[in-house]
């Protein structure tokens, strides 16, 4: 594998478990203790929040540039989930202060 210096934060084990969950988590796979591992996590990791916020963008981006984006594209249901779940995340992170 090669490294790159100008990797991206999403370099922390528990971020990558975050991620790889993240769309199990989309799609109400996951147990209420996963859920709430996982949001617990991105309340308190900025870069996780940057995460979901750029994958936000992109989702926005893509609908405004349909087919020339080089974002992944994701389903509406699912952009919904997604910011469902950050904003819980952003209001448990309110009421942890
Ligand atoms: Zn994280």
């Amino acid at each position: 594998m090669t490294e790159h210096k100008h990797q991206h934060n999403q370099k922390d084990p528990a971020c990558l478990e975050v991620f790889a969950k993240l769309s199990e988590y989309l799609d109400g796979e996951l147990d209420r203790l996963e859920c709430d591992h996982i949001e617990e996590h991105i309340a308190d990791c900025p870069p996780c929040v940057e995460f979901l916020r750029g994958l936000k963008r992109c989702v926005e981006t893509s609908r405004e540039f349909e087919g020339q984006g080089n974002c992944p594209k994701m389903p509406p249901e699912m952009e919904e989930k997604l910011r469902e779940a950050w904003q819980n995340a952003l209001k448990r992170r309110e009421n942890a202060h």
